[in-house]
């Protein structure tokens, strides 16, 4: 399981310098996991304003 970000991100990047596994980056007009390198803790979920980061299996 890791989380995704869906299209809601509004690329503010609160979850990029949250995330504490350096698995989030931007690209193509939001930001995106890595998914191999996301350890489910849910920080990006927390801090995220609009909801976009959900975990996936
Ligand atoms: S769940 Fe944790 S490790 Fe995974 S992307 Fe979010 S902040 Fe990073
Ligand atoms: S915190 Fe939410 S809105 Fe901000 S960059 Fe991350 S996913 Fe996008």
């Amino acid at each position: 399981m890791a989380y995704v970000i869906d299209g809601k991100c509004i690329e503010c990047g609160k979850c990029e310098k949250e995330c504490p596994k350096g698995a989030i980056y931007p690209s193509c007009g939001q930001y995106v996991v890595i998914k191999r390198m996301c350890i489910n803790c849910g920080r990006c979920a927390k801090v995220c304003p609009v909801g976009a980061p959900k975990p996936k299996e």
